[in-house]
């Protein structure tokens, strides 16, 4: 049942969303980032919004272009060239791989090769840089507002056929939900795990690739703009390249481990994921790149180490946390947390055919701090990168604010479907671990 918070939700972000990105990316092109600037103009009638859509640049066939030949590039990368990294990586998983098991019973499997399409796509993009020369580095940034368009017409598009497809041609009929309000089922999604083929995952490809293979492109793209207009690249976006780059490859080299996350165990695909990993992520997680391109910020030595330190300590409760967690379910509790034999609450639940699983909730080791400590990671993480771009404008401040929001109601999200799953054992859960995300306060 669809309440009607939720309801007013999804239709204002519908509505607003697209003219959210719009909005941030305009801002930088015609208002060096302020976010205020463009408002004054407006209701002071300095401007009217035809003049701020007259100087907006349009969709270029060399956009259009350059995006149609990225994406397939992608799904040629996903789809034909099957994964080599895990004969020769220690410790990496990859090749053919299992997911969760699904409401409904199935357990899928996918071709995990996300870090190699990672770094085939980089060491070419390398060797162009260096070598080659058959395009600028600055590609990206100067073709930006385009792309932003060729993105929004692959995100609705995408979204659009995930919806026709759940109704006609669904992969697995009995994983579909379907509320009824057609807004709801579009933005939420109805199939569970659309597929085209055995392999080709719409969740898996959209989410990773375009989406977060582009994520260090344009930064590095962004680096190579500051170069070209100030003859230097400034020590903050380093940092951003150094700590978002840390962040892509790890999801990457943990692509396995991305298969047991809310996105693919539990979110159906609809307009949230397939245009938010087309438009809003590789947009919007990149501004603070973007944003350092028109205000070259140079740290101070102290500053940019402190900045430094506090990405690396949010990195490592991220990935420590969703490490240890990964580790207790692979191997059902046979392993040690932190040097001991693990702690935790059994549980079990019913599937919609009414089979009975079991599971268990680690209790101990950053999961006995709080329930969801990996989300305070995050976010740690997410604060140096804004820090970064120094105190001027509150732009590159948006990632940390939209990542609080998100994983503060994810978190309330996830716990609501954790207790309909686990019922009673997730209030013994919860009684042994009483706090979400900061021991002591929330
Ligand atoms: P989690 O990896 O925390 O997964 C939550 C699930 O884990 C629950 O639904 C439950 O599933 C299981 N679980 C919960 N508590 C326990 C426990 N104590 N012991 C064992 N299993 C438990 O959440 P996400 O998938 O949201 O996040 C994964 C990572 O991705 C996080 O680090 C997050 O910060 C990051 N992330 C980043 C985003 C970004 O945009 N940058 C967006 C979203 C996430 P089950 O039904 O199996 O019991």
């Amino acid at each position: 049942e669809v309440d009607w918070f939720s309801l007013a939700s999804i239709l204002f972000l519908l509505m607003f969303a697209p003219l959210i990105v719009y909005y941030f990316i305009m801002s930088c092109d015609q208002y060096q980032c302020s976010l205020i600037d463009p408002l004054i103009d407006l209701l002071t009638g300095k401007k009217h919004l035809s003049d701020i859509w007259d100087k907006t640049p349009t969709l270029t066939y060399r956009a259009a272009g350059i995006y149609a030949l990225w994406v397939t590039f992608q799904v040629v990368l996903y789809v034909f060239i099957p994964d080599f990294c895990h004969k020769f990586l220690p410790g990496y998983v990859g090749g053919v791989q299992e997911g969760a098991v699904t409401p409904a019973g199935v357990v899928n499997k996918y071709q995990i090769n996300g870090l190699q399409a990672w770094i085939i796509t980089h060491v070419l993009w390398f060797a162009n840089a260096y070598y080659f020369h058959f395009f600028s580095p600055t590609i990206i940034f100067d073709n930006w507002i385009p792309l932003l368009w060729c993105a929004n017409i692959l995100g609705y598009a995408v979204s659009t056929f995930a919806m026709i497809k759940s109704y006609a041609f669904p992969t697995n009929a009995k994983d579909c939900k379907f509320t009824g309000n057609f807004f709801y089922d579009y933005m939420m999604g109805i199939e569970f795990n659309p597929r085209i083929g055995k392999w080709f995952d719409f969740k898996l490809f959209f989410n990773g690739r375009p989406g977060i293979v582009a994520w260090t492109l344009i930064n590095l793209s962004y680096a190579a703009k500051q170069q070209e207009l100030y003859g230097q690249v400034t020590n903050s976006m380093i940092l951003v390249n150094v700590l978002q780059g840390i962040y892509v490859l790890d999801f990457f080299w943990n692509e396995a481990w991305y298969l047991k996350t809310i996105d693919i165990c539990h979110d159906h695909f609809g307009w949230y994921l397939g245009w938010g990993d087309c438009v809003w992520l590789p947009y919007l997680y990149t501004l603070q790149g973007l944003y350092l391109v028109y205000h070259p910020v140079q740290l101070g030595t102290a500053n940019a180490i402190g900045i430094l330190i506090l990405g690396l300590i949010g990195y490592y409760i991220f990935r420590m946390t969703n490490h240890q967690k990964d580790l207790f379910r692979r191997t059902n509790g046979n392993c040690k947390i932190w040097g001991k034999k693990p702690e935790y609450i059994e549980c079990s639940y019913m599937s919609v055919d009414g089979t009975k699983y079991y599971s268990k909730l680690l209790t101990s080791g950053f999961w006995g701090w709080a329930r969801h400590f990996n989300y305070t990671g995050d976010l740690m993480g997410s604060l140096a990168y804004c820090l970064a771009c120094d105190f001027e404008h509150i732009l590159p401040y948006f990632y940390i604010i939209y990542m609080t929001i998100l994983l503060t109601h994810r978190c309330i999200r996830d716990e609501h479907r954790c207790f309909s799953k686990y019922g009673k054992d997730w209030k013994r859960y919860t009684a042994a671990v009483p706090y979400r995300l900061i021991p002591g306060v929330f």
